[in-house]
């Protein structure tokens, strides 16, 4: 599937806030963001003023960046997040918060979601007990996974295990850290969700 192959600081420099897409670089001095607080490009400290639909098109492709969902499964995520009962801008959130990657980004196992995606496709993982390689799978309350015996000792895994505490577990996961397991109790609230996401700007654009 295409992907965005480009500089993931560019991205963050144009939403104006650390997405965090590359792990521990991230919380260092050396974030691009840190050292050039602007959008990337030639005028890229010129106006920066958006329209209404400016600002919708903007918190969107935020999201997306944040969760590394391409155009196309971002509409669908918001299409069964629409036919969901309850708050459809919140329901998006749950929805992406959702998806085996990011669960096991969230639970520590990457530094990255790009990374968690990666240990995914290569089936380092097992939910419920069976090997996974989808990491758009939806996960439900209850759900757990772990890592496969063979793949217990990949060095990227245990880096991002070291760094889990710097990070911080949400509280809507569990981790077993010596057996390398990870539950997800149930979706989070959205209070918990402490990104600067204006969710209702999406819902929005594409109520159009
Ligand atoms: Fe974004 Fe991380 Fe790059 Fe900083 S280091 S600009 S947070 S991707």
């Amino acid at each position: 599937m295409a992907r965005y192959r480009g500089a993931a600081c560019k991205l963050c420099r144009r939403e104006g806030l650390k997405l965090f897409l590359k792990g521990d670089r991230c919380y260092t001095d050396k974030c691009a963001i840190e050292r050039r607080p602007y959008p990337p490009g030639q005028h890229g400290q010129g106006r920066n003023k958006f329209s209404e639909y400016g600002s919708q098109l903007r918190e969107k492709q935020k999201v997306k960046r944040i969760y590394g969902v391409l155009e196309n499964q971002f509409r669908l995520t918001f299409e069964r997040a629409d036919r969901k009962k309850g708050i459809t801008g919140q329901n998006l959130l749950y929805e992406l918060e959702s998806r085996l990657d990011n669960f096991v980004y969230r639970a520590g196992f990457a530094r990255s979601r790009s990374e968690a995606r990666q240990l995914v496709l290569h089936r380092h993982f097992k939910l419920n007990g069976h090997k996974v390689s989808i990491p758009s799978l939806m996960v439900k309350p209850g759900d757990s996974i772990e890592v496969k015996d063979k793949s217990k000792k990949i060095e990227i895994m245990q880096t991002a295990l070291e760094g889990v505490d710097r990070r911080g577990l949400p509280s809507w996961i569990e981790l077993d850290k010596e057996n390398l397991k990870a539950t997800f109790k149930g979706e989070p609230q959205r209070e918990e969700l402490t990104l600067p996401i204006t969710e209702q700007l999406i819902v929005e654009l594409y109520s159009k």
